[in-house]
């Protein structure tokens, strides 16, 4: 049928009774965006018909046509008001809010934060094509209020027609959708069916999920099967290359530093090495120094000239303890004493009486524990003593 914009006035003729069923058919593809149609009535249309095929108020037909009542005559010739339906946002029923989805936000993880079922936020979405990937900015609808499913209003249907579809009254439907006229729902619009749920969407989606996890399972375990591959073939050809080489010994290198170069004397005159530098001992799981017995009392001598950094006990289980500072990070210590003979920052030369054999601390008996320190860390002792 005709459509005509803007207001210019045209008389439409008149379908002959033949061709009546057709004219019924005409659907408005794009209506106009402004301005008003001219209809002339056919035979079987009422007003909410044509008002529904116009996505426009029936109210809105009645007062720009001038018309007292909703009752029309095949022939008689209506306007259509065309902005209304056009310049309105699509309606959403009271109690559903929108949702947009942030990177990471699951339909579970929403679900739980909105305090609605999956099921209600299934039937609310029952576009969804997957209940863990969302896309990420798109629109969620969650129910807040009433719960059902909701849909779009397709272009030619009323909610009357939606209604009927799916077993409810329209006074039901009208209410859940916070709406006294069931035209005041426009094709577009979002249409609340409450209590009905998306169960087979969701038992579809349900299972797509459990393929998902199934699949990425499948796929770290591959990842996992290949890693493994690669390290036995990486053993393999390590093995091959140990074999094809003549077996070296590794002999535990010892640097012996002589005295001119700066080396050191031994602490003690008289003693017996209990426990090497790295060996596990009593208290420590790497011999730190080197462990010389002897009796209770043997008078310690500095390792080499030097400043006296620390003289005194040790929360570590050094106990009596003196440490010297030789210069150039390197440092020297003596622990278990039964005395200290040194006060800190005193310089001592090489040799000299510092302290006394003893046990303090952590000692299973009377021994000197012996440390050389480069830069902090411990080294042998053995390589810088004759
Ligand atoms: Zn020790």
């Amino acid at each position: 049928m005709g459509v005509l914009l803007a207001g210019a006035m045209v008389n439409l003729p008149l379908a002959p009774p033949f061709l009546s069923g057709l004219t019924q058919e005409v659907l408005v593809e794009r209506p106009p965006q402004k301005g008003w149609v001219l209809y002339r009535v056919q035979p079987g249309d009422t007003l909410a018909s044509i008002a529904n095929r116009y996505g426009v108020d029936l109210r809105a037909i009645l007062w720009s046509s001038g018309l007292s009542s909703d009752r029309l005559q095949v022939g008689q010739e209506i306007k259509i008001p065309l902005t209304a339906y056009e310049e309105r946002p699509p309606r959403i029923p009271p109690g559903v809010v929108i949702h947009k989805v942030r990177p990471g936000e699951t339909l579970a993880l929403l679900a739980d934060r909105y305090g609605v079922s999956l099921l209600d936020l299934v039937s609310a979405n029952p576009g969804l094509e997957s209940l863990d990937r969302l896309m990420e900015g798109s629109p969620l609808y969650v129910p807040k209020g009433q719960k059902g499913l909701l849909v779009e209003l397709a272009k030619g249907q009323t909610l009357v027609d939606l209604a009927a579809r799916f077993g409810l009254s329209p006074l039901e439907v009208v209410r859940a959708n916070g709406v006294k006229d069931p035209l005041a729902i426009k094709p577009g619009d979002l249409v609340l069916l409450p209590g009905i749920q998306a169960k087979t969407t969701y038992q579809r989606l349900l299972a797509k999920q459990e393929e998902e996890r199934r699949a990425r399972l499948e796929a770290l375990r591959r990842q996992e099967e290949e890693r493994r591959l690669a390290q036995a073939r990486l053993r393999r050809e390590a093995q091959m290359r140990a074999q094809a080489r003549p077996p070296q010994v590794q002999k535990p290198v010892v640097r012996r530093v002589s005295y001119q170069e700066g080396g050191m004397r031994w602490p003690l005159s008289g003693f017996r090495i209990t426990t090497y530098f790295g060996q596990r001992g009593a208290f420590q799981r790497f011999h730190t120094g080197v462990d010389l017995a002897a009796p209770y009392g043997t008078p310690v001598y500095a390792a080499r000239g030097g400043q006296v950094e620390v003289a005194g006990w040790s929360g570590l289980g050094y106990g009596l303890h003196v440490i010297l500072d030789h210069g150039g990070g390197v440092e020297t210590l003596y622990a278990h004493l039964s005395r200290i003979a040194v006060r800190p920052g005193a310089w001592v030369e090489a040799g000299e009486v510092i302290g006394y054999v003893g046990s303090t601390g952590w000692a299973t008996g009377p021994h000197l524990h012996f440390e050389v320190r480069v830069e902090g860390s411990p080294r042998n002792p053995l390589a810088y003593l004759p």
